[in-house]
């Protein structure tokens, strides 16, 4: 798991979603980069988890409507609405 993080140090967390049986992990462990244990990854990880929803299906379920190009986009969008709502 460290080496997508060595990869890209400016990725903050990952919702794990696909477990492997046997490896330990289950499909609700979180990771979080050096730099993303912060309160609005920690929430945006946790709408994942409780919801089991990708980043652009949790945006669409969120409000937005538009179309991204790249995942990042759809991650950006839950951030507006995080802030759009209050939530930090
Ligand atoms: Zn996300």
């Amino acid at each position: 798991m460290s080496t997508i993080f060595n990869d890209d140090p400016d990725l903050f967390a990952v919702t794990v979603h696909y477990a492997r049986a046997g490896t330990g992990a289950t499909n609700r462990d979180v990771y979080f980069g050096l730099n993303g244990l912060t309160p609005l990854s920690i929430l945006h990880e946790a709408l994942h988890v409780q919801t089991g929803l990708d980043d652009e299906a949790l945006a669409r379920k969120l409000g937005f409507a538009g179309k991204e190009t790249a995942d990042q986009g759809y991650s950006d969008r839950i951030i507006d609405a995080l802030h759009a709502n209050g939530c930090f």
